[in-house]
């Protein structure tokens, strides 16, 4: 009988045990007197990191399930302290493989993919950075708790924050503006404590780029995500092409979007609404939407409904928003026992279909490749573990009738507006952090004016109004990855575009195309990022024009379906 989440345990590691345990390993390695042996030893340590990995994902996640729980506090407090030292021995043992004379026979077995990712982990690491690396960590942890700990009373009843965001998208416009005055005014209080961690994260994580011997913590951040095929260059040629192309047609739908409303000028507490109806919302709550999934994924097959069955058999989702709940949604392995889990903040609006289906494309990817042949093939890294969710947000739009009823085709209309709208954010996001690390040194203000600066280049249309605190350039604060998860913002937009190309294959050949998105989520992570898009036949998002078929395509739904004003022409 296979385990519930409620029955899994981890136990916390020693420093000594898995260090003795790392000593032999070692040893052994270098005494194995053949292929056989090797690989047996290998495969020996791969037990360790599963177990490490399983207690890791367990801490953090209990952690974000309850953050005022004193236990699953310190848990987690451990977690960040023992993590760089284990990190030190992992990548000890990484570099013996790199160096070692039986490489080119491992290459041969396991692929070079994993040599490529050991390489990037064993140059983002020193034993010198240690310390900083839990320094790094605390900060982090205070940002989460610092947002985590946010009550809002609103019209009478309190809210967390990603419970206010329902009000930022309620259909009347007063409910929107106060809602966001409010959030923002939380903001605002809160803006030196949020300046004075953003600026010791960017002093701490500069500092460890100088000591791992690189010359500013962007280098550090590209190998930390683990970025084996391509480069800062590559990354700012796709961001220039979202410029040129991407931001003229989202003008259109922020034009055609004001036209809707009925509204001269469009304010940043409009942003989220599309019509004078409102956004759709599912029709039942959290039990029900569960059923609903489980019918939709019987029906698309591809092995998704059984993996769903799986998920709610055992436990593996947390969607429900509460109190001391930590905010965002995410997915998470717990190798030992072989499942992903699914965490998130529903809060009744249709970004809970939206996360989910998102998510659940990050679970099926880990199910689907759990037995390939080395542990680092799980996931493969972020940029291509983001098109398995972003496509499954796409491949599930025939089945959004079951959610949504009769608002389905505005559903898909609104998902396909937003999701364009969202590559220039994503562009403007990773931009911002390129400038603020190639500027350690700048105050809390230019920073914000950093900001500001994005907003003009890639957002053209963002008018906060009289909302003082984003009026300043103080919006970036509320990106938790610019926080958590430096550099990590520009895969969504790189995935985006792969998978708006999948949505356009599957309007030509749904179940061809499914096929095709099984066939790419079993192969997890045993090749970088270009070879696996290509290998799919996908155009890479660093080729020019590889937007050219999306942007033409989501022209013309957006035209087809009423949404934009089809007789403007293309702008050029
Ligand atoms: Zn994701």
């Amino acid at each position: 009988m296979s385990a519930k989440f409620s029955e899994f345990v981890a136990p916390a590691p020693s420093y000594e045990d898995v260090s003795a345990q790392l000593t032999r390993i070692q040893d052994a390695f270098s005494q194995a007197s053949d292929e056989a042996g090797r690989q047996h030893v290998i495969a020996e340590w791969e037990q360790v990191r599963r177990g490490l990995d399983s207690w890791t994902s367990l801490t953090h996640l209990r952690f974000n399930q309850d953050t005022r729980s004193d236990e699953y506090r310190k848990a987690r407090e451990f977690c960040d302290e023992i993590t760089p030292k284990l990190t030190e021995l992992d990548v000890r043992f990484k570099r013996q493989l790199l160096e070692s004379e039986h490489r080119p026979e491992l290459e041969r077995r396991y692929g070079p993919q994993a040599f490529a990712l050991w390489d990037a982990n064993a140059r983002a690491f020193d034993p010198a950075i240690k310390s900083d690396l839990v320094e790094e960590a605390k900060l982090e942890a205070e940002y989460v708790e610092l947002l985590a700990s946010a009550r809002f009373e609103f019209d009478g009843k309190t809210y967390t924050l990603p419970e206010m965001r329902r009000f930022a998208e309620h259909r009347d416009r007063d409910v929107r503006h106060r809602s966001l005055h409010e959030r923002w005014a939380w903001f605002q209080q809160r803006g030196d404590t949020l300046d004075r961690i953003f600026a010791e994260l960017t002093r701490l994580r500069t500092t460890m780029a100088k000591t791992v011997g690189l010359e500013t913590f962007t280098d550090l951040g590209y190998l930390r995500m683990c970025r084996i095929d391509y480069g800062e260059d590559e990354v700012a040629c796709f961001r220039e092409q979202v410029c040129q192309q991407v931001v003229p047609l989202c003008m259109e739908i922020k034009r055609a979007q004001a036209r809707r409303l009925g509204l001269e000028r469009l304010h940043y507490w409009d942003d989220l609404v599309h019509d004078r109806r409102g956004n759709p919302a599912p029709l039942g709550d959290h039990d029900w939407l569960l059923g609903r999934a489980q019918e939709m994924f019987d029906q698309m097959g591809g092995g998704l409904g059984e993996f769903f069955a799986m998920m709610q058999g055992r436990e593996l989702l947390d969607l429900k928003s509460r109190e001391g709940k930590a905010g965002g949604g995410f997915c998470t392995s717990i190798p030992v026992y072989g499942v992903p889990f699914i965490f998130a903040n529903f809060n009744g609006t249709k970004g809970d279909v939206e996360v989910f289906t998102h998510e659940a494309g990050h679970a099926f990817q880990g199910y689907k490749s759990n037995d390939l042949a080395l542990y680092d093939y799980l996931h493969p890294t972020t940029e291509s573990c983001e098109i398995h969710s972003m496509s499954l947000e796409f491949l599930t739009w025939p089945y959004m009738g079951l959610f949504f009823g009769d608002d389905a085709e505005r559903f898909r209309s609104i998902h396909l507006a937003e999701s364009l709208l969202f590559l220039p954010y994503g562009v403007a996001v990773d931009h911002f952090q390129h400038e603020v690390y190639r500027n350690p040194e700048a105050s809390p203000q230019e920073r914000h004016a950093m900001w500001q600066e994005m907003e003009r280049t890639y957002l053209p249309w963002r008018d906060y109004g009289d909302l003082e605190y984003p009026s300043r350039g103080g919006f970036w604060q509320t990106q938790r990855h610019i926080y958590l998860a430096p550099f990590y913002y520009i895969d969504y937009s790189l995935a985006l575009c792969c998978a708006l190309q999948f949505w356009v294959r599957a309007q030509q050949d749904p179940e061809g195309t499914l096929g095709t998105y099984v066939e790419l989520c079993s192969r997890g992570g045993e090749v970088p990022f270009r070879e696996l898009v290509r290998g799919i036949g996908l155009r890479t998002p660093f080729e020019n024009g590889c937007l050219d078929d999306v942007i033409a395509h989501g022209r013309e739904h957006l035209v087809r379906s009423g949404w934009i004003d089809g007789s403007r022409s293309v702008p050029e």
